[in-house]
């Protein structure tokens, strides 16, 4: 599994040099390795390498590997399709929940992390491309989701997310990565917890480094080609 120091390596010098190239601080860009699909043993190879934040997308699997690796000392993000019947199980293990935008999605949050005497810290989704396919509120949904956020208090909005279109057009994937950031800048004036801009995959990232992303979401260029035949 040498491979995946290798593109620890590349990438971490990688995020150095864009972070650089923007002016902004290496540290403030977190590289949460996006681990869904791969097993276990990828998971603590790239926690040796010094990765200790780690991304699943679906509940079960989160839950089997935070079981599994309980001895490590990993933050776990939840990046998915958030099912109010499986919030139980995200809950008592995510740091952060990058994925939400709805009301109903954020009333369950709050009642199990009532539960487990935590503030569960989350990211509205936002769809900015306007793609169908994609998850997430446009801009004008955002202001009244946060409202509602402000009346569960087991629940702190701590940033946003958002994906580009799957294009090599780089244009078009700073418009939705730097669109995003503004919006962050207007409305953490009234909402000073809005902290990060989760943005950025393999094939992304350096744009979103560019447009102040504070939270990279990698896996492709980690731990290889994904094969959702096995354990996905
Ligand atoms: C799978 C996934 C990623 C990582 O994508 P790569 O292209 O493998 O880096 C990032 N964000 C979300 C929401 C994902 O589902």
């Amino acid at each position: 599994m040498d491979f995946i120091k290798k593109n620890l390596e590349e990438i971490t010098q990688s995020i150095k040099i864009y972070a650089e190239k923007a002016n902004r601080n290496y540290s403030d860009v977190l590289l949460v390795a996006v681990s869904k699909t791969f097993p276990v043993e990828y998971i603590k190879e790239a926690y040796n390498f010094g990765i200790k934040d780690f991304a699943e997308n679906k509940a079960q699997e989160l839950r089997k590997k935070a079981e599994e690796l309980k001895e490590y000392d990993i933050k776990w993000h939840f990046i998915g399709r958030i099912q109010t019947n499986k919030v139980k199980y995200i809950v008592p293990i995510a740091e952060y929940i990058h994925s939400v935008y709805r009301e109903k999605e954020i009333a369950e949050i709050d009642k199990i992390a009532k539960k487990h005497n935590k503030i569960q810290k989350i990211l509205i989704e936002m769809n900015i491309s306007g793609e169908e396919t994609k998850g997430g509120i446009s801009e004008n949904e955002l202001e009244d989701l946060l409202e509602i956020a402000k009346k569960y208090d087991n629940v702190k909005v701590t940033g946003l997310m958002t994906m580009a279109p799957y294009t090599d057009d780089e244009e078009v994937i700073k418009k939705v990565f730097c669109g995003l950031k503004e919006i962050k800048e207007k409305y953490v004036k009234n909402y000073p917890d809005l902290k990060e801009l989760s943005m950025g995959m393999s094939n992304d990232y350096h744009v979103a480094i560019q447009c102040g992303s504070t939270m990279l979401r990698i896996g492709s260029s980690i731990f290889g080609k994904r094969n959702y035949n096995i354990g996905g």
